[in-house]
């Protein structure tokens, strides 16, 4: 009674798409991390499989269009299926504010919507054939209630005073595509969700993030595995967090 489902975790090397593949893989799926380092991918996968986890690792940047079409092809190849595929991998340039000198610099749109939007658009183009033959594909968006454009406009929201319009902006666009691939997607079985985890303890946000931020990874890493083992009778074009739906 093995669980035959295959996932495949964006940015699956560190962070927040480690903790959600060992998550995943407790549950008994076998877990494809994606990592645009193979070497970084290699240790990652060596730390899944000391915890009991069946995991490998393809190369994958998802900025790539050709990478994520050789990594669909490379699962086909491998697994002969794909179940659940968790769009990750994710960038926050304007956390190094250093590094940023004009937030309306068009260059720093153009990065973050890459890999956050288009990334997660070319991943998904590339997979879809795979996850629309399984019996319940899932699609999960990792996005920020900084996405939730009533979140931003909000005085009572913890995140009212942080300002990053490429990142916000990006995260808006991601929640737009879940719900119009959920729409496009809904005569199959495959469901498309977004989901928040939280500020999480990651190097997301620079390097005083892990200190700052209130949520352990592991403990992230549960919403969006909830997102990823829905039921059949579960939602598709949802945007949920820890504590429930988000309003966008
Ligand atoms: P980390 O910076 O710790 O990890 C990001 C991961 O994405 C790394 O594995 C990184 O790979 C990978 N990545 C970045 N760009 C690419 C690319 N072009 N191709 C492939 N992989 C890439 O961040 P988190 O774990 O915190 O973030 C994961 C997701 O969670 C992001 O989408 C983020 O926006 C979202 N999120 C995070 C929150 C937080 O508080 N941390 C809050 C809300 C949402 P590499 O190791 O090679 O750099």
């Amino acid at each position: 009674t093995t669980d035959p489902r295959v996932a495949l975790v964006t940015g699956g090397n560190r962070g927040l798409g480690l903790a959600t593949a060992r998550r995943l893989g407790r549950e008994g799926v076998t877990v494809v991390i994606g990592a645009r380092d193979a070497d970084r991918g290699r240790a990652a996968v060596r730390g899944l499989r000391e915890a009991g986890v069946w995991a490998s690792a393809v190369p994958l940047d998802v900025d790539d269009e050709a990478s994520a079409t050789a990594a669909a092809e490379q699962i086909r190849r491998e697994h002969g299926r794909l179940d659940i595929l968790v769009n990750n991998a994710g960038i926050l340039p304007e956390a190094t504010a250093a590094r940023v000198a004009d937030p309306l610099d068009p260059e720093l749109f153009l990065r973050t919507f890459r890999t956050n939007v288009l990334g997660a658009v070319g991943v998904t183009a590339a997979v879809l054939p795979l996850l629309v033959r399984s019996d319940g594909g899932r699609v999960v968006n990792v996005s920020s209630r900084m996405g939730s454009l009533s979140d931003q406009l909000d005085p009572a929201s913890p995140y009212h005073g942080l300002v990053v319009p490429a990142y916000q902006a990006s995260k808006a666009a991601l929640n737009g595509l879940t719900v119009a691939l959920a729409k496009k997607l809904a005569g199959t079985r495959v469901k498309v969700n977004s989901v928040c985890p939280g500020w999480v303890q990651t190097d997301l946000g620079g390097p005083d993030n892990r200190a700052a931020a209130p949520t352990p990874a592991h403990q992230a890493a549960d919403v969006v595995a909830r997102a990823a083992l829905l039921d059949d009778d579960g939602p598709s074009g949802s945007f949920f967090d820890a504590d429930g739906s988000v309003p966008w």
